[in-house]
């Protein structure tokens, strides 16, 4: 063992003075990131854990973008943090889910598009807090200007009597259209910086898995993350299924019901038993489950694994998706009754600050890491010039 360390902090003492130009390119962020790389390639203990450790094991060397790329890899699983022998308090302080959150956020922030609105991601909680109070004041004024009260009986759940459909659909389809731009010009900055190679059909095959049944959040031996402490749990996997696919399916109700509008000719209120409803009651509930057990996660988990002053961003991304599904399905329970219209307007308010948010917050690390995982499934069908990783 203490020859091991002795070789560890030979190849960090080495790294330090054979690299002092890169170094001095990187943030505070990234060269932790780098000296931390450096003790666990010489380690090497993690290489089962996850993608990051084999793309570790294809590089002596870690230049900004190989640190925003293994930044975006890691699933903050804790794994390697609650294994190592090194972590703190040991002198070499290793504590690798730290180290990558940290630069994960500051690449957020670097490629965010427009550039200049990178900063909310550093104010993020109170970037929501605004967006929702901005969001429940439009509709909630707009209600009272255009029917004189939030209170009317015998609407019949007729959400257009209280916002024309061109008008939701004029702006909604807006700010999610500047989010999706947004988001993407943002991430293929990313990209480009990774320089990525190109994406054959079986790469893009395994990402499309990878993130589809978040496989590296199962700590890779298939018992799951560490959360509180060293016991293992797959709890945090299923909470994200439970909100990516709630979120999927209520995307899929709003598609079909715009479907449904504009191809059909049938205009809401849906029954009950329609499809638009039963795929939006079903979104609903998997946003109800899956963010309520995230935030639960997130309030117990230990201190030391991943960025505390991340928190705010996380917990206002799962409040907004919680208050959208909880505000959507008590809008869909008393849609036939007086308090109808003010239903209505909270529940676009939350919506339209979820929206707007989109592009700088918690959401962007969905697009991130699939861009970093489809660069690994990439990168693992290219020829290992170093020859000395087990992938
Ligand atoms: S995290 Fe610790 S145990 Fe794992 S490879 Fe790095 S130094 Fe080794
Ligand atoms: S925290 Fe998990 S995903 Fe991140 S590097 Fe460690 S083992 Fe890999």
């Amino acid at each position: 063992m203490q020859q091991l360390e002795a070789l560890i902090e030979e190849a960090r003492v080495e790294k330090a003075h054979a690299m002092p130009v890169q170094s001095l390119a990187l943030s505070e962020n990234e060269a932790e990131v780098n000296r931390q790389m450096q003790i666990c390639n010489a380690c090497r203990y993690c290489e089962g854990f996850c993608a990051v450790f084999p793309a570790m094991t294809r590089r002596l060397e870690f230049g900004k973008a190989d640190i925003h790329y293994l930044a975006n890899l890691c699933h903050n699983c804790g794994a390697c943090l609650h294994a190592c022998q090194y972590a703190p308090p040991h002198e070499f302080a290793v504590n690798v889910p730290q180290a990558m959150a940290k630069v994960r956020g500051d690449t957020y922030a670097a490629y965010a598009w427009p550039p200049a609105l990178g900063a909310l991601y550093k104010r993020n909680g109170l970037a929501v807090a605004l967006a929702m109070a901005a969001g429940l004041a439009l509709f909630l004024i707009l209600a009272i200007a255009r029917n004189g009260s939030l209170l009317q009986a015998q609407l019949a759940g007729n959400f257009y009597a209280v916002f024309p459909h061109n008008l939701m659909a004029g702006m909604f389809g807006a700010v999610f259209g500047f989010a999706v731009l947004a988001l993407g010009m943002g991430v293929t900055r990313f990209w480009r910086k990774v320089s990525p190679g190109h994406a054959t059909a079986p790469a893009v095959g395994e990402a499309a898995r990878n993130v589809l049944t978040l496989t590296y959040l199962d700590g890779g031996h298939g018992e799951g993350c560490n959360e509180a402490d060293d016991k293992f749990t797959l709890a945090r996997r299923r909470f994200h299924h439970f909100t990516f696919y709630g979120f999927m399916l209520c995307f899929a109700s709003t598609s079909v019901a715009t479907l449904y509008h504009y191809v059909l000719g049938l205009h809401a209120p849906y029954a009950l038993t329609s499809l638009p409803v039963i795929l939006g009651v079903l979104g609903g509930i998997g946003l109800l489950i899956g963010p309520a057990g995230l935030l639960w996660l997130n309030l117990h988990r230990h201190p030391q694994q991943g960025d505390v002053n991340q928190r705010p961003m996380d917990r206002g991304f799962i409040a907004l998706l919680l208050l959208a599904s909880a505000t959507g399905l008590a809008l869909l329970a008393w849609r036939e009754t007086a308090a109808m219209p003010v239903l209505l307007a909270v529940h676009l308010g939350i919506i339209m600050a979820l929206f707007a948010t989109l592009p700088y917050g918690k959401f962007a690390h969905g697009i991130y890491r699939t861009a970093a995982l489809l660069k690994s499934a990439i990168e693992k069908r290219q020829p290992n010039r170093l020859q000395l990783g087990s992938d």
